[in-house]
C-alpha cells in the first residue's frame, strides 16, 4: 500500500512529521484531489519544472524541520515565468536557512496555482479516548478568531459528513449568500468521508494531521487541497 510506503520511509530516516508532498501523496491515495506537485532540488530543475506544470505556479519550502511555510518566508505564490522561479528559488532558500539554520532541506516544491475559491480547513487527531476524530471548518478568520468549527469521531457514514457541513455558523457561505454561487458540497462531503477513511485506516500511524487549506469551487467545479500536513505517532 502506497501510503503505508510513504510512512516507512519517514520511519526509517527517524521523522515523524512528513512533508507537503508525503501528505499529499497519502491523501491522493485514498482519493482526495491535491494540487501537482514536483521536487526540485536545483534552480534549473525548479524552471524545468515549472515550465511542465505550467503557469502560473506556487513554489514552498519543503523540509520535515520547517511545518508552518509561511513563517519561514517559504512560501511564494503566482510565479508567472522563469525569472520569477529563479528569484523565488534563492529568495526561499535564503528565508530558509535563515529561519533554521540547521534544517534538513529536501528541496523546494514546484505546484499548480489552484484558482481561488473558498478556502476551508479539514484536520484530525488521534484522541486517547475517542479514537481518530475529523475537523472541520472554512479558512482564515472563521477557523483563527472564531474558533467556528465541528468535530466528528470517525468513521461515520456520507449523511453524516454532509450534516458537518451545517453545523458551522460559516454554513451560508458554502450555500451561497449575497449572490454568490453555492460551493460544491457534494464533493466537500464525499472528500470529509475519503479523509475519515484514511484516519482509521492509518489510525496507529497517524497522530495529527490537516488539509489547509483546501479550494472549494461552485458547485459541480470540485475542490483542491493546496497544502496537507500528516504527523505520525
Ligand atoms: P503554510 O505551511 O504556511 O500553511 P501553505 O502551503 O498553506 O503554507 O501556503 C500558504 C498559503 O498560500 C495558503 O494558505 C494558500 O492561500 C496559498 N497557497 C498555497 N499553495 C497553493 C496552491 N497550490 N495554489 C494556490 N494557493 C496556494
Ligand atoms: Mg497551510
Amino acid at each position: 500500500k502506497l501510503a503505508m510506503e510513504v510512512i516507512n520511509k519517514a520511519r526509517s530516516e527517524n521523522r515523524n512529521a512528513l512533508t507537503e508532498i508525503e501528505a499529499k501523496e497519502i491523501f491522493s491515495a485514498y482519493g482526495m484531489p491535491v494540487t501537482k506537485v514536483k521536487l526540485s532540488t536545483s534552480e534549473e530543475e525548479a524552471v524545468k519544472f515549472a515550465e511542465e506544470i505550467g503557469f502560473p505556479v506556487v513554489m514552498k519550502i519543503v523540509s520535515p524541520d520547517i511545518l508552518h511555510k509561511s513563517d519561514a518566508g517559504g512560501v511564494k505564490v503566482n510565479i508567472t515565468d522563469e525569472k520569477g522561479v529563479r528569484e523565488a528559488y534563492k529568495e526561499i532558500m535564503k528565508n530558509a536557512k535563515a529561519y533554521k539554520a540547521d534544517a534538513n532541506i529536501h528541496g523546494i516544491v514546484i505546484q499548480e496555482m489552484a484558482p481561488w475559491g473558498t478556502e476551508v480547513i479539514l484536520g484530525s487527531v488521534n484522541d486517547p479516548t475517542f479514537g481518530p476524530t475529523l475537523m472541520f471548518g472554512l479558512g482564515g478568520i472563521f477557523v483563527e478568531v472564531m474558533k467556528d468549527v465541528t468535530f466528528k469521531v470517525a468513521p461515520f457514514s456520507a449523511k453524516q459528513a454532509e450534516s458537518m457541513l451545517t453545523e458551522i455558523k460559516a454554513a451560508p457561505i458554502l450555500a451561497g449568500t449575497r449572490g454568490e454561487k453555492p460551493r460544491d458540497r457534494k464533493m466537500l462531503a464525499n472528500t470529509i468521508c475519503l479523509y475519515a477513511n484514511m484516519i482509521v485506516d492509518l489510525k496507529d500511524e497517524i497522530s495529527e494531521s490537516d488539509a489547509n487549506p483546501v479550494l472549494v469551487y461552485e458547485e459541480g467545479s470540485g475542490l483542491k487541497v493546496a497544502d496537507a500536513r500528516i504527523i505520525l505517532k
